[in-house]
């Protein structure tokens, strides 16, 4: 056994010395001869094509069918590192097809080797249960003409069938951090024989409190494991992480979908809490909606949000991290094929959710945590669309407003609804962008002076960021582990 570490530590020792003088000397072929120095911190993008990233024919096939022309630029600059085996940190977003740049080169890696019961050959770590079936879709469209086996352990469901399917042996594990270690615990998996580890949406799984559990997690693979971390953003927990987990990493990033802004026309409607159904309402009948994402910060918020809607004639269906995961998973398919129109949601169930053609998005709480903002509108304009995104603020939003204007860098146009509610305290009212060149919203929206939040000025019922964020977050990926509305979190405004 010692001699085994000895050889493994010997043939870590080169691969990094090898890593390190293809990082100095910036090479622009791999050892596959590939080049693969695209978008990375670096430099440019050297190559546009799938075909000069080495993937086998199987995949190659996969992709097309996907109709995939080019390699998206995290892709571009993950797949070859992946192909190297060295680990990467990823900083990237939904949307940007980050997916696809870990599984991949995963099934390339993958393909061929054989699993043993209980011994899983790789390991995805998400921090939901809806992304995790996410990344499991990705791999049956990226791996379908090949042989690879995968198992998704998620809280929320029979633990049976993930247990059989254990025994049987799986090349892929997509799991969440609660009933992985539930398992784990239980004794139904062995963890020494992963060779390639990923933890996808690190920031989100720190926000949801599961760095202790990622921490324990890690500690029980291979030392030879491949590591590959992705995240929206570097925090510095995440930081730590990569600096304790990975080594000498390969650090590919791309901007937050920049597409985000430019696809996504963004309007911002001054209220009261008390008249936001109202002008929610007039919203869904002026605007063309065909459906949308409308996002609430409290789970009861999204409960009774749904409801009132309902009523009011909507097909409309809540969605958060309390509900059974079979009602979370049938809500979700019913919004994929139209039959709901209104998905009322949190953040983190929503997370993940990847569906083309939502024409709009509705935040009816401004976020108390400005990237979520990010994440939420690019829930629309996806894969090259247009979208529109409203807010409905109040004045005790003014701070958090502040932090997601800043985040995007722009301000979101005021637009003052026809007879409709107006800004509580028009003192503060005054014009901080030009509208002359309004872009025109639709129907009979008109653009309005919006209202400046002054550096100095203190939001009503001003409540400290850590205190709020408890109420916000409301899913942890796994029934077992519930952190429900006492989830830790770390505040990043
Ligand atoms: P992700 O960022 O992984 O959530 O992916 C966002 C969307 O991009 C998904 O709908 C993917 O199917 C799509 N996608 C991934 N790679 C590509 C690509 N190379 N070209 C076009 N679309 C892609």
């Amino acid at each position: 056994m010692a001699l085994f570490y000895r050889i493994a530590h010997i043939f870590r020792a080169f691969q990094v010395l090898y890593l390190l003088f293809d990082d100095i000397y910036n090479t622009e072929y791999s050892l596959f001869g590939i080049k693969n120095r695209a978008n990375t911190p670096e430099g440019e993008i050297l190559y546009m094509s799938f075909e000069a990233l080495g993937l086998s024919d199987n995949l190659m096939k996969a992709i097309d069918e996907c109709g995939y022309t080019e390699p998206t630029p995290i892709q571009a600059a993950a797949i070859p590192a992946v192909l190297m085996m060295r680990d990467v940190v990823g900083l990237a977003q939904t949307g940007t097809g980050k997916t696809a740049g870990f599984t991949l080169p995963m099934i390339e890696i993958l393909d061929g080797g054989r699993a043993k019961a209980r011994m899983p050959r790789s390991l995805i770590l998400t921090p939901t249960r809806e992304l995790a079936a996410q990344v499991a879709q990705n791999f049956d469209t990226y791996g379908k003409y090949t042989n690879l086996s995968k198992a998704l352990l998620v809280g929320g469901v029979n633990m049976d069938p993930q247990i059989k399917a254990l025994e049987r042996g799986v090349d892929v594990l997509i799991a969440t951090p609660g009933r992985l270690l539930d398992l784990f615990d239980r004794g139904n998996i062995l963890l020494s024989d992963i060779k390639i580890f990923v933890i996808d949406e690190a920031d989100r799984m720190m926000d949801m409190g599961f760095i202790p559990d990622i921490e324990k997690i890690a500690s029980l693979l291979p030392f030879t494991r491949q590591t590959l971390l992705f995240s929206a953003t570097m925090a510095p927990e995440i930081k730590k992480l990569t600096e304790k987990f990975l080594s000498n990493p390969k650090e590919v990033s791309v901007a937050p979908p920049a597409t985000t802004a430019t696809n996504v026309e963004q309007f911002l409607v001054e209220t009261s809490p008390r008249d936001k159904k109202k002008v929610l309402d007039k919203l869904l009948k002026q605007e063309d909606v065909k459906n949308a994402f409308i996002f609430c910060n409290r789970k009861r918020d999204v409960d009774d949000l749904a409801a009132w809607l309902k009523g009011k004639g909507y097909k409309a269906e809540p969605m958060h991290g309390d509900m059974p995961q079979k009602t979370r998973t049938e809500t979700l398919a019913g919004f994929k094929s139209g039959e709901i129109e209104l998905l009322v949601c949190s953040d983190v169930a929503a997370r993940g959710i990847d569906i083309d053609a939502v024409s709009h998005v509705f935040n009816y709480d401004v976020p108390m945590n400005a990237d979520d903002y990010v994440h939420r509108i690019g829930r629309t304009a996806r894969a090259g669309q247009k979208g529109r995104a409203w807010m409905l603020s109040t004045d005790r939003d003014a701070k958090y407003l502040d932090a997601v204007e800043k985040r995007i860098k722009q301000d979101i146009e005021r637009v003052l609804l026809d007879g409709g509610s107006k800004p509580e305290d028009k003192k503060r009212s005054k014009p901080k962008t030009d509208h002359s060149k309004d872009p025109a919203p639709r129907s009979s929206v008109r653009s309005d002076k919006r209202a400046d939040k002054s550096a100095n000025e203190k939001p009503k019922n001003d409540v400290s960021p850590k205190k709020k964020r408890r109420y916000q977050d409301d899913d942890d990926g796994d029934s077992g582990t519930g952190f429900g509305d006492d989830v830790p979190a770390f505040f990043k405004i």
